[in-house]
């Protein structure tokens, strides 16, 4: 940060054209006996406590020395060419300005950020009438914020007790205990070995890009077929909450210039994805913005209500370098996110026993459960107590709550859903929050039944999970049942390849065809290893491939009309063509379905590594 000092005896402004879309009110001003601060804020600050307390306290230890009445903050974008992006700068701008107010005694003003302004001074001409000093921010960052300082967690039972955590008795529920070591106690878990499941991505080819920022994946063809299908499948479990939902897409950029985003942005914390243009955007973090930015231009009823929004969102999270994990913690994900507008507390409460419902059903499918962290805020632990008694019921089990005090966030309520992974980590993986703040902040309003205009509570949700979190919860049980002696499979409706089919010879190629076709004309995903390899290898790369059905055909099954069916942790049996369609179909019953995303003809692919 760059501040040249004047002492002047009298300083005045007015605003002219805006010079950004990021700015404040056009106030003008003026102030006697001022100490005028001339900040340009560079690249590298920010609104840090510490820093500005440093700046500060230079400022007003001047403006003591040269006896001024009063300061001027006046942001001045010319003492520097390093200069950080307007957002920051304004932030930081208006930060000191309420730092250099809380230290000094006297008249403390602020001329507006984001314009072309005049100005007229008379500088006073004595030594320390002109100054310049550059600050640079400490490295030291700030220790956890007094606030979170206050918050508590208790073990909430079914029948409605509290417990300390400390001295809760886990017996029988060692998940919890898991869960509450990491958020209560803090404790870092498992990691250390090399989590399975990577070896699992490499061959599914879900992988980091190099070429991109930290944290940004790719997906080979196999990958990617898994991807939409967890899409898709988002969409089914969103529906099958029985209210109407609307499936839309938007963009993933917004301006910080609108005051809604810039709220909301704010309330959500830290790690926001900033991107450089002719304005400020932010990477949406969520499908929030723009399904509220799109809400709010529809004319509601309250008879429409509770329906439902969901995008498959591309979301975007500044994580540390550090800590990004593949297909759990990335800066770029997709998000199937679900937006639920009701008509009040109540029907958002009564929406959320069903949505709870299919959130632990939709784990259950894959012989998983969750260990839930209920983040409350102080007004709402008091008010439903007894509805968070009723959830821990229905979950059969205590559950873990922290109880935040005062309103910092835009949710009363946020669910976090963990599994407790491979390597003993509780993993979030699916979650929902109640907003009270965010329908009268973006203007999304409905009409009762009286004519009078309210706003809805929104509920946010992702059933699943983000797609890459959802996908790490599959592998992750994959990782288990390896563990345990079993044949690690993937459920039959998300295997990129179903059915496999290898011709023991080329003369047996016309009726692998054949064969594929009948297949494929079923909406299975089936291919044909033409290569010109051994058969003893070809099998073995299908296995390697986790193929459910590899089928081996020759002249015999030819001459039959039949498959040699190899099922994955199945045994090998002999079937009709027909009989396989129905098997698989079986299995696939209520699950979406995706064509191949590869030639059929394995002779036809460039291999991967
Ligand atoms: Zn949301």
């Amino acid at each position: 940060m760059r501040v040249l000092y004047i002492h002047a005896e009298h300083f005045s402004w007015e605003v002219k054209d805006p010079a950004l879309d990021i700015k404040d009110e056009p106030t003008p001003g003026r102030a006697e006996n001022a100490l005028v601060v001339f900040v340009t804020v560079e690249r590298g600050d920010a609104a840090d406590e510490d820093f500005l307390r440093q700046v500060a306290r230079d400022v007003v230890d001047v403006a003591r020395r040269v006896k001024a009445s009063s300061i001027v903050i006046y942001p001045y974008a010319h003492l520097s060419n390093e200069l950080a992006r307007p957002y920051t700068a304004r932030e930081v701008v208006n930060r000191l300005y309420e730092v250099v107010r809380s230290e000094f005694g006297g008249d403390v003003h602020k001329a507006p950020f984001g314009y072309y302004k005049a100005f007229e001074l008379k500088c006073l001409g004595h030594p320390l009438s002109e100054l310049s000093r550059t600050f640079k921010p400490e490295q030291a960052r700030q220790g956890k914020r007094e606030e979170e300082r206050r918050d508590f967690y208790v073990v909430l039972t079914p029948a409605g007790e509290e417990y300390d955590p400390a001295k809760f008795d886990y017996g029988g529920y060692e998940d919890l205990r898991i869960l509450v070591e990491k958020e209560v106690f803090k404790k870092e878990l498992g990691g250390g070995a090399e989590p399975r499941y990577l070896e699992y991505l490499r061959k599914f080819g879900f992988e980091w890009e190099p070429m991109s920022d930290v944290g940004h994946m790719r997906y080979a063809p196999e990958a990617t077929v898994m991807m939409e299908l967890v899409e898709d499948y988002a969409y089914m479990a969103a529906k099958s909450l029985g209210i109407p939902v609307f499936k839309i897409r938007g963009t993933n950029m917004f301006k910080l210039a609108e005051s809604a985003i810039e709220t909301h942005a704010k309330l959500f914390g830290e790690r926001l994805y900033v991107v450089e243009s002719d304005t400020d955007l932010i990477l949406r973090y969520a499908a929030c913005f723009q399904q509220f930015a799109m809400a709010k231009d529809w004319v509601i009823s309250y008879r429409h209500l509770p329906f439902g929004m969901l995008e498959i969102a591309d979301s975007y999270r500044h994580e540390q370098p550090g800590e990004t994990v593949l297909l759990f913690r990335l800066r770029r994900f997709y998000m199937p996110d679900l937006h639920i507008f009701t008509r009040d507390l109540p029907e958002a409460v009564n929406v959320t026993y069903k949505l709870h419902e299919v959130i632990f059903r939709e784990i259950g499918k894959l012989g998983r459960t969750y260990v839930s962290l209920y983040n409350v805020t102080e007004d709402f632990y008091k008010s439903h107590r007894q509805y968070l008694v009723e959830l821990a019921r229905r979950e059969g089990k205590p559950i873990l709550v922290r109880v935040l005090p005062g309103q910092k966030y835009y949710w009363v309520l946020n669910v976090e859903f963990h599994i407790i992974d491979e390597l003993g980590r509780p993993r979030e993986v699916a979650t929902f929050q109640i907003d009270v703040g965010n329908a009268q902040r973006f203007g999304i309003k409905y009409v009762d039944e009286n004519n009078q205009t309210r706003y809805p509570v929104i509920i946010h949700t992702a059933i699943l999970g983000s797609v890459e979190r959802y996908l790490y919860a599959v592998f992750d049980t994959m990782a288990i049942a390896e563990k345990e002696g079993k044949t690690p499979r993937l459920p039959t409706w998300l295997s990129p390849v179903q059915v496999r089919i290898i011709p023991i010879t080329k003369d047996n190629l016309k009726y692998a065809v054949e064969v594929a076709d009948k297949l494929e004309a079923e909406g299975i995903r089936v291919d044909i290893d033409d290569r010109d390899e051994t058969l003893s290898k070809r099998v073995r790369e299908a296995e390697t491939a986790w193929v459910p059905y590899i089928c081996v055909v020759g002249a015999k099954e030819a001459g039959e009309g039949t498959l040699s069916v190899r099922e994955r942790g199945g045994g090998q049996y002999k079937m009709t063509p027909a009989e396989l369609v129905e098997k698989i179909k079986e299995e696939v019953r209520g699950y979406p379905s995706r064509p191949l995303y590869l030639p059929r003809f394995l002779s036809q692919r460039p291999s991967r590594y």
